[in-house]
């Protein structure tokens, strides 16, 4: 837990925020508290320079507050990214809330968490993420109306994850059409980290057609539920990093590729949907590219369920979010391509781009 005895004490408050390795330059970060209903939140507003920051806000059991503040300047310096390599005119934000998803929400926490965001002004847009639903985003739309992922029986689009999901797919099929000169996924084995909201839809997707599906979950029910509905092999969670197979998924949660587990996988393309993958990316990113596994950017290709909620902001089209989506994969197409005339690893080609994009708007 951290401690900021003195405001005075520079070193100290400077450590936290301002010299943060996940600082990365955010432009508002919003620390949120109520004592009635027990919110304690963090809004981390990292770039607006192409729109108003949109991204999901994730309740979690944080160990400590520092762990907190990680997460959310590091999952919101990636929206920043996932808007520009997907052409929306959309900043980068993302919001964390302290608790268990499964004992401590309550209605009246979101409805004051919405007055936070209305304080913003629209500076920050919010929808769902891990642990909060589109039901959360009805409380939160009490008292703003800078929220998005809203239930279609009022106007949103629902839960994002299909989309979100359909887009990983295209980018895992695009990785097949680089790796092995053809995007069919018939025969090929996949093993899949997570059978949430994202993962079981991912797995409906390659099952259709005919992948051999390798499935692993920390909640055993949930496992064994999908791995029967879908005809998929069960693995142990530590296990999935060394199943033989040529894609592997990680559908979880995030900075699950590390140095020691990223030497025992063994598969060829690396395409699933969790933020932030790899813990390094600069140190990660490269040894993935120099074990000759093909690695599609996990913000490029999870952008389906950001595409989706901003689709509601303009009136929700099913349709032309699954359209948008699809462009995922003559995107991820692209960035291999560059990455490879340019001699960079897919992570920084594909951070170019958006960077360029970024820049390009910050002269206009
Ligand atoms: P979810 O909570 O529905 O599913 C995550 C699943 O992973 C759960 O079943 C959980 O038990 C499992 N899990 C957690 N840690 C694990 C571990 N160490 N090993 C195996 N399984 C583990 O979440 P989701 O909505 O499916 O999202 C999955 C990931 O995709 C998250 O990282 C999320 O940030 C990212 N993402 C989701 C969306 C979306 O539209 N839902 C959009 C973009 C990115």
């Amino acid at each position: 837990m951290i401690e900021v005895k003195d405001m005075k004490d520079s070193k100290v408050t400077g450590s936290l925020v301002f010299n943060n390795p996940s600082f990365a330059n955010h432009e508002q970060i919003v620390f949120c508290h109520d004592k009635d209903t027990g919110l304690k939140a963090i809004i981390a507003i990292h770039d607006t320079t192409l729109g108003s920051a949109l991204g999901g806000t994730r309740m979690w059991v944080y160990k400590t507050e520092e762990e907190a503040l990680n997460d959310v300047l590091r999952l919101s310096r990636g929206m920043t990214y996932k808007a520009a390599i997907s052409g929306l005119q959309l900043g980068g934000g993302k919001a964390v809330i302290f608790g268990d998803s499964k004992k401590d929400k309550t209605a009246a926490m979101f409805i004051k968490y919405g007055e936070f965001i209305e304080s913003l002004n629209g500076k920050y847009i919010t929808a769902e993420d891990v642990g909060t639903s589109t039901s959360d985003m009805v409380n939160v739309r009490k008292s703003t109306k800078h929220v998005a992922g809203l239930p279609e029986e009022i106007g949103g689009g629902g839960d994002p994850s299909p989309v979100t999901a359909y887009g990983v797919y295209m980018g895992m099929k695009a990785a097949a059409k680089k790796f092995w000169g053809n995007d069919s996924l018939s025969g090929k084995k996949i093993a899949i980290q997570g059978v949430g909201h994202v993962g079981e839809n991912l797995v409906r997707l390659v099952t259709q057609e005919k992948a051999k599906v390798y499935v692993t979950d920390i909640s055993q029910d949930q496992l064994k539920v999908i791995a029967d509905k879908y005809g998929a092999e069960i693995v142990s969670p530590d296990a999935i990093y060394d199943v033989p197979s040529d894609i592997y998924a990680p559908c979880a949660l995030g900075a699950t590729l590390n140095t020691e587990n990223i030497q025992r996988l063994k598969c060829s393309v690396i395409s699933g949907a969790a933020n932030n993958q790899l813990a390094d990316e600069n140190v990660h990113g490269r040894m993935l590219a120099d074990k000759g596994i093909l690695y599609a950017p996990d913000f490029l290709i999870n952008a389906g369920g950001l595409i989706n909620v901003f689709s509601e902001l303009k009136g929700y089209n099913r349709k032309d979010a699954l359209s948008h989506t699809e462009k995922i994969f003559d995107t991820t197409i692209e960035i291999f391509d560059k990455a490879e005339r340019e001699k960079l690893t897919t992570v920084e080609a594909a951070k170019r781009i958006a960077e360029e994009r970024i820049a390009a708007a910050r002269k206009k």
